[in-house]
């Protein structure tokens, strides 16, 4: 090979509109790209000379290209496989719009499987507030549609309901007592089971399922990274719970078939893996490669906010008696965060009602005060939602701890939780214009693929409007402009992974991982974002999507 055929781009992507998204924001009409990285930024006519023997050119005509976009908060293996296989009850993605819809599904796929066997089925987060009903469907309501198979439902992470069948499958009677972390509901008049299960109780059925087999773990991550690409995501933050997970992602990249970018969040609490697991080892955040490696530690506090069990100081709206529950005590919580901390690892921790807020202020508080480690970056996942007081931005700014908001969230359940919630708790829902004024590189995560579909760009132009699903606006004084929501994404999200220095703008040096849009995202109304077409994703250099019908 002759230095010149080294030296000659692989690939050239020439007259776009390149938003480099580099410091400045500059625009930039062509790329040039070789082994993987960003070799040159700049004109057509100064790259195109660039081309040689080898070189692919792609004419982008007119097309935005963006650096290729982060989800920094995702379950995709946990629930990649399930996404594939469980009977589809949501509302944001089916037709489905009320409980006698959900019992017909069951009826038909009870009718599908052979007597006896699991009839597992997913629905949204909230839905109990969209239906008509205004409630979710009972035991009984499942024992109807499906009297011969134990059945259960989920909404969202934090309620499954299940039928009599599967209540006895799961062993789980009157007599059951609470676990920690969870409850059984009980009719308060008569004691007998109503079938919904909240948090930690969810596993009483979770552990009699037969577990998805290696391989088809595996091809639901495959089936959920090729919807990531389709939206111009090419690298994943995602929160992992067994070591099955661990062991399938890093036999897909050894196979070469790992299609994105991850750093993985190892979840050390309520999960397969103990917590002494990565303290045993001697591993820390940041082992592995540009394609696989350890993004940080995930805890939770508290329960969901969609299963009304986030842990409010003051009680739900119509719910008198209920403030939420907490998960791990603060003991358990700064033991635990204080090793991992110590031994170099970034902690994730999910906080959503304001007692989980400062519990996790509290113990990062006192664990940075006496182990000060300059570059963290510990995150807060769900802070910067809403209850995000100048005291508590105060003290994350003075420790450099991340706030990680879910915007999907304003979007999809914003009608919901505001009802659950209140305006007075929901006034200064959702600041990233704040936060982003505070100083923070404010990034967002979605927490999907099982509530919903990976999509930043939806997310993008849910920043933007603050429009939700049934059509209000949130907030809008919070909105943000299309340049900064897009920098959440990109290189804010890049620091959230350490990664600022290789990922995030399109500048030379940088991995190769690029989005090319059907359309300006400049040039759409805001709430039209989600229907933007990528045409294009490319992951170290190589196209990892292409939209075949936009390059005829
Ligand atoms: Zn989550």
């Amino acid at each position: 090979m002759t230095a010149e055929h080294s030296l000659a781009p692989d690939l050239l992507l020439i007259n776009g509109k390149i938003l480099t998204v580099d410091a400045q924001d500059r625009v930039a009409h062509a790329v040039a790209v070789a082994g993987g990285r960003i070799l040159a930024v700049g004109d057509t006519r100064e790259i195109l000379p660039l081309r040689g023997r080898g070189t692919e050119v792609i004419d982008l005509q007119g097309r935005t290209l963006l650096p290729g976009l982060t989800d920094p908060h995702l379950h995709l293996a946990d629930k990649g496989t399930s996404e594939m296989h469980n009977l589809d009850c949501r509302d944001f993605y089916t037709d489905v719009r009320s409980i006698s819809q959900i019992l017909d599904r069951f009826a038909a796929r009870a009718a599908e499987l052979a007597e006896g066997t699991w009839l597992v089925a997913h629905g949204s987060p909230m839905q109990d507030f969209r239906m008509p009903e205004g409630r979710f469907p009972t035991r009984w309501e499942l024992d109807r549609a499906a009297p011969r198979h134990p059945a259960a439902i989920s909404f969202g992470a934090h309620i499954t309901i299940v039928n009599s069948l599967g209540l006895a499958r799961a062993g789980i009677t009157r007599e059951t007592p609470d676990p920690a972390g969870g409850s059984i509901e009980r009719d308060p008049g008569t004691g007998e089971l109503t079938g919904k299960l909240r948090e930690r109780a969810q596993l009483l059925v979770k552990k009699v399922l037969t577990p998805y087999s290696h391989e088809q773990l595996k091809a639901g991550i495959l089936h959920e990274a090729a919807k990531c690409l389709e939206r111009g995501v090419t690298t994943i933050h995602d929160i992992v719970i067994a070591n099955r997970a661990v062991r399938a992602y890093q036999e897909l990249w050894q196979e070469g078939r790992l299609p994105l970018r991850v750093s993985l969040l190892i979840r050390v609490i309520e999960a397969e893996i103990v917590p002494e697991s990565l303290l045993n080892l001697g591993l820390f955040t940041g082992f592995g490669n540009d394609w696989l490696k350890l993004g940080g530690i995930k805890l939770s506090i508290d329960g969901g906010i969609t299963g009304r069990n986030a842990a409010f100081s003051e009680p739900y709206v119509g719910e008198p008696h209920n403030c939420g529950l907490i998960r791990i005590p603060q003991e358990e919580l700064e033991d635990v965060a204080g090793r991992y901390h110590r031994a170099g690892h970034r902690l994730c921790i999910h906080a959503i009602g304001d007692v989980a807020f400062d519990m996790v202020l509290r113990a990062l508080d006192r664990i940075l005060s006496a182990h000060p480690r300059p570059g963290h970056r510990h995150r807060i996942e769900h802070m910067g939602n809403w209850l995000c007081t100048p005291e508590r931005v105060a003290l994350m700014r003075r420790h450099g701890i991340l706030p990680v908001p879910n915007i999907a969230y304003l979007h999809f359940v914003g009608d919901s939780i505001l009802a659950c919630l209140g305006p007075e708790r929901m006034r200064d829902a959702f600041p990233l214009k704040t936060l982003l004024g505070a100083g923070f590189p404010l990034t967002s995560g979605s927490d999907a693929p099982g509530y919903w579909p990976v999509d930043v760009l939806r997310d993008i132009g849910a920043a933007v409007a603050r429009r939700t699903w049934m059509g209000q606006t949130l907030a809008p004084g919070e909105a943000l402009s299309i340049r900064d929501a897009i920098r959440m994404y990109t290189v804010n999200a890049a620091y959230a992974g350490f990664e600022e220095r290789i990922k995030g703008s399109v500048e030379p040096g940088k991995l190769a991982d690029l989005a090319v849009l059907a359309e300006d995202p400049f040039a759409v109304p805001p709430e039209k974002l989600k229907e933007i077409p990528v045409d294009l994703t490319i992951v170290d250099g190589r196209v990892a999507y292409r939209r075949e019908e936009a390059w005829r």
